[in-house]
């Protein structure tokens, strides 16, 4: 029997190829909210994260980050603002 290095039993998908790392997903995000990822690309960016929770946390505060920065910007922020805020403003 041959053992090859598998992936740590998640997903179930029978392909052998290795995940791209953390650091290749922060790589990644840039172009992923821009949709300028190849369909590869994004395959491997989605199967990375449906096995790591901490880049999807990460991903999560990245486009947090990003409104803000807009907010700060001085583009509307849509529906974000909750209301008894509004009325104590
Ligand atoms: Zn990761």
């Amino acid at each position: 029997m041959k053992s090859l290095v598998a992936p740590r039993g998640a997903g179930g998908s029978s392909t052998s190829k290795p995940y791209i790392t953390c650091r290749q997903l922060i790589d990644f995000i840039a172009s992923y909210r821009d949709n300028e990822l190849t369909p590869d690309q994004r395959t491997e960016f989605d199967r990375h994260l449906a096995v790591c929770p901490s880049c999807v946390a990460y991903l999560k505060t990245y486009e947090q980050t990003v409104l803000l920065a807009k907010a700060a910007a001085g583009d509307p922020v849509p529906d974000e603002i909750p209301e008894p805020l509004v009325k104590v403003l």
